[in-house]
């Protein structure tokens, strides 16, 4: 029971971001320990603040130690592998003790500052109250007189078969005025119950047994002994789309569960998360939870104590999953593992890659990265043995991957056709149409046109607030910033500039359905993309959809690119990601490659072979033939060289430092001050391999009012990088500069920041 405890606090710069030390209340110290939240008295005023038992019994620094306010109750205490997480988080990615912590926990496990019922004492408040509801049952008998009323005898009736909560006595017209008045009496008795919600309760179980191909097992078997024994062992599965890796993944999840031990299964984006728990909860029953942002909080706060009361064995969801509180992991899988939304771009900025492996590390667990793309970095690893490689070449039922045709656009235009759908897509979506099967169409551009552009000046409309063009929304009649959300309504017909007539244009995908509608009458078209998904759990809904074939077209964003797998869909048609061909950073082209291979795997999954087309205006583009050619080591090769001779990892580490502000010359001159200062420091250590490029302008200038710069380091990404990083930021904040830019820095960024 500790009398003193280090707390970090939270909204503390980087370099105040230490233990503070306050003394225990003697009531207080059963409930305080190691992870408690904890609330403070902070600074000269004494405001009240949200904080973390990072240390106990403490030394104390003053004579005169200030009291913790309040303590929240052991519940909600951080695990103890949570707090290393918060440590590693801290020392990896530069984020704050208290920017860690709110990673790591839910918002609904959190809790915030508030005042007692007196007005004046500081406590904790939950930050959700309402994931609890409650629960009466009978506990005494009701008298005769005064008479009870007909709403209090249906009450004793209805409770008399057993508990219930609030909810259901209320579906029952039973108020909670009559409950009140019953508990009063002695009747009844309420207490406080979790809400139960059993999350996808409707899917059935399916548990056939399964029989893998002669290649699958041969992977499972070799990825077996790494499962099997207690050391950490990373693995990883690279497999043409359509081969099964699932399957695999579900045999390793059943020795795993066999073994005892448990399983963390992480998908890219939230659009998969349905599919892979139906996979999941079909085969293994009840003992799944899931995490990951489009839950509602009181949804994910039931889920995670789920998890924190070991009431699952497999969690699966998106990147924040990496830190559910699964004990004794004994399988991570982190499938499309090369996606970006495994980088975190906002603090702390980690990958789920680096966590995953942390955690693998402390549990002796299995780490299984999986891809038919894998990123650059994993398979340099795995071609120099730092990773176990696995493959699979066929896909499942021995279908060829689908054949690919390139077209022209810009041919097409000048041969008269102006739609932005070829004819060669007409005519094969046609054919597809009549022979009764689906297709999946791309387009990374949502919107109707992209772009407002003067005819007379050129100028093209930006918002009034970031360096980006407008995007025309038909629904609404409006245009709107995709960055900051601006909206400009109605659309302006004339220039800003020069006053000449604006012309709109572009293709966004509310006006290919537009145009599918126009070529195909007949068709069902369904279109998936941020806009039409907005409503809560509309993905799966809709996904679900077209998976019973209610539509016949699915034209969207990169959502409809990964991971789905539906037999009827045997064209695949990318309709445009020419930006992307274009986009800076350097994993533009592994991305693109990336997104082709992908979104070209979902065609001809079963029993039909598959086909894609794609248009672009540069029909040449040698990462787009690839991609079209599905040849992953062709496309490795060169981009292993290319990164080797530009020296981009995995050559080495890139640091990217950010700043920004209001006032450009302000950022500008910031970025130079943390670059003299990097240097300075670097300076005392000559050995230290380093380069820093710029500082830059950021590939998009202004964001919302701010102006952006970046500094671009190459580093050898160790703790003393790491070191010198933290000196700098340090120097840097104690720097009395007229007024600073806010600086953040990214050891995941392509270096398009
Ligand atoms: P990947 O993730 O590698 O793209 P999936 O795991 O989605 O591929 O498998 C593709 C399709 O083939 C799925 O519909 C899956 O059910 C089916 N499949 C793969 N392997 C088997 C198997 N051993 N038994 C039955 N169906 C299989
Ligand atoms: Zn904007």
């Amino acid at each position: 029971m500790p009398k003193t405890v280090g707390v970090a606090v939270s909204n503390a710069t980087f370099h105040f971001d230490k233990l503070y030390t306050y003394a225990v209340m003697p009531d207080q110290q059963e409930a305080v320990r190691l992870g408690s939240m904890v609330l403070v008295p902070f600074g000269r005023g004494s405001r009240a603040r949200m904080g973390v038992v990072l240390a106990c019994d403490e030394e104390p620094e003053h004579a005169k130690l200030k009291y913790l306010f309040d303590v929240a109750p052991a519940s909600a205490c951080l695990t103890p592998e949570l707090l290393r997480l918060v440590h590693f988080l801290k020392e990896r990615t530069f984020c704050t003790y208290y920017e860690a912590v709110k990673a790591v926990i839910p918002y609904g496990a959190q809790y915030k500052p508030a005042l007692a019922a007196d007005g004046v004492t500081p406590v904790l408040q939950k930050q959700l109250t309402r994931h609890t509801e409650n629960s009466y049952k009978l506990v005494g008998t009701l008298q005769q007189k005064p008479k009870p009323t007909a709403k209090q005898l249906a009450a004793v009736a209805l409770l008399s078969g057993g508990e219930r909560t609030q909810n259901e006595m209320e579906a029952h017209g039973i108020t909670k005025a009559v409950l009140d008045n019953l508990c009063a009496k002695g009747v009844v008795e309420c207490s406080k119950v979790n809400k139960s919600i059993d999350l996808y309760s409707s899917i059935p179980l399916k548990n056939e047994p399964i029989t893998l191909t002669a290649q699958q097992q041969a992977a499972y078997d070799a990825l077996l002994p790494g499962l099997e024994d207690t050391a950490p062992h990373s693995a990883l599965l690279y497999g043409v789309t359509g081969s099964g890796k699932t399957l695999v993944f579900l045999k390793l999840i059943e020795r795993c569960l066999a073994l005892g031990r448990r399983a963390l299964v992480l998908v890219p984006e939230i659009s998969l998360t349905p599919q892979m728990i139906l996979r999941l909860k079909s085969r293994f029953g009840r003992r799944v939870a899931v995490q990951h942002s489009a839950l509602n909080h009181t949804e994910r706060l039931l889920q995670w104590q789920m998890i924190q009361d070991g009431g699952a064995d497999i969690v699966v969801g998106t990147r924040s999953a990496v830190f559910a509180p699964l004990e004794s992991i004994g399988l991570v899988i982190i499938d499309e593992e090369q996606e970006h939304t495994y980088r975190s771009e906002s603090a702390p900025r980690y990958a789920a890659q680096e966590v995953a492996r942390q955690r693998a590390a402390e549990n002796g667990s299995l780490l299984l990265l999986a891809s038919a793309t894998p990123s650059t970095e994993s398979f340099y690893a795995a071609q120099n043995g730092r990773t176990q490689l696995v493959r699979l070449t066929q896909r499942y039922g021995g279908n060829p991957l689908p054949s690919v045709q390139i077209v022209d656009m810009r041919a097409e235009l000048a041969s008269g056709n102006p739609r932005e759908i070829s004819l060669a897509m007409e005519d094969a979506i046609r054919r597809n149409l009549d022979a009764g099967r689906q297709t999946i169409l791309l387009l990374n551009r949502r919107g109707y046109q992209t772009m407002a552009q003067c005819d007379d000046c050129r100028e093209v409309l930006k918002c009034p607030k970031c360096s980006v063009p407008m995007v025309y929304h038909k629904a609404g009649h409006k245009l709107l910033c995709h960055y900051c959300g601006t909206q400009l309504d109605p659309p302006p017909k004339t220039c800003p500039a020069c006053g000449g007539k604006l012309l709109y244009r572009g293709f966004g995908t509310q006006k290919a359905e537009e145009e599918l509608a126009q070529l195909f009458p007949e068709a069902r078209v369904l279109r998936m993309d941020q806009d039409s998904t907005a409503a809560k759990d509309a993905h799966e809904k809709l996904l679900a959809r077209f998976a019973r074939h209610e539509y016949d077209i699915m034209v969207g964003t990169q959502m409809v690119a990964k991971g789905l797998d539906f037999e009827d869909v045997t064209l695949v048609g990318v309709l445009g990601i020419d930006s992307l061909l274009f986009a800076q950073g350097f994993r533009a082209y592994e991305t693109v490659f990336s997104l082709i291979t992908q979104v070209v795997g979902r065609s001809g999954r079963a029993k039909d072979p598959g086909f894609a087309i794609i248009q672009t205006t540069d029909p040449d583009n040698p990462v787009l033939n690839l991609a079209a050619a599905q040849d992953y080591d062709a496309f490795f090769e060169q981009e292993i060289a290319y990164r080797k001779l530009g020296l981009y990892p995995p050559f080495c580490g890139l640091c990217v430092v950010g700043f920004s502000g209001p006032k450009e010359i302000e950022v500008a001159r910031a970025a130079a001050r943390f670059s003299a200062l990097l240097g300075r420091q670097a300076a005392q250590q000559p050995d230290l391999p380093l380069r820093v490029l710029g500082p830059t302008p950021g590939n998009i200038e202004k964001i919302n009012e701010n102006y952006r710069y970046k500094l671009t380091i190459k580093c050898r990404a160790d703790k003393r990088f790491r070191d010198l990083v933290r000196q700098t930021l340090g120097l840097y904040e104690q720097e009395k500069l007229p007024s600073k830019a806010t600086v953040v820095v990214d050891m995941h960024s392509d270096g398009d920041i």
